[in-house]
């Protein structure tokens, strides 16, 4: 059985879907915690072509959304003031955003070239970090537990900021028909859960 990355628990095959036209590919879900993932995502080299597909063509109005949103957020918890981090910041151009607002954002990714936050990079911060930030990117990390606890050592920071898609509470399941459209890079779905003690 393969058990949960987040939680340990056991899980059960979802569903199957074929992945990049060539794959089959196993979902199981986790009834403890609610993760959706899939089997050892092999087929990630092949899905990816660059860090940030030509098909997110929604990238900007995101990273606008993204910038008001985490302003308010940073704003009633640190009064705006300090260093913040985007943890795996793609082109650099959320940590512009931030920047162009008045906050003192750095950038960090291994997989991309920065481009449009040059001169911010996370070595080149003088404080540490308040916060650390991470849009688009949970979806795609084969050991969420183990990223998140690394990016928050890394970071020497206690606040992380993330975003992700929710699926839906009950997830579905294709092998009675529902549709869901799942992208060959997203490996792992949450869905929402009451925090519990
Ligand atoms: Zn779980």
């Amino acid at each position: 059985m393969k058990l949960c990355l987040l939680c340990g628990s056991g899980t059960e095959v979802r569903f199957k879907r074929q992945v990049l036209h060539q794959y089959e590919v196993s979902y199981f879900y986790c009834d403890q915690c609610g993760l959706m993932q899939t089997e050892k995502p092999y087929w990630l080299k092949e899905a990816y072509h660059d860090a940030i597909v030509a098909a997110d063509t929604g990238v900007v109005s995101r990273n606008l959304f993204f910038q008001r949103q985490v302003a308010v957020v940073l704003n009633f918890l640190f009064d705006g003031k300090g260093c913040y981090l985007d943890y795996g910041g793609g082109y650099g151009l959320f940590t512009r955003l931030m920047r162009d607002v008045g906050f003192d954002f750095y950038w960090q990714d291994p997989y991309c070239e920065n481009l449009f936050a040059r001169g911010f990079s996370s070595t080149e911060a003088m404080e540490p970090f308040k916060a650390v930030t991470c849009f688009e990117v949970m979806e795609h990390i084969e050991h969420p537990l183990e990223f998140v606890t690394k990016c928050l050592e890394e970071s020497e920071c206690r606040t992380f900021i993330f975003s992700t898609e929710l699926m839906q509470n009950p997830p579905p399941n294709l092998m009675r028909g529902t549709i869901i459209f799942l992208t060959p890079a997203n490996i792992f779905h949450f869905i929402r859960k009451e925090p519990c003690d």
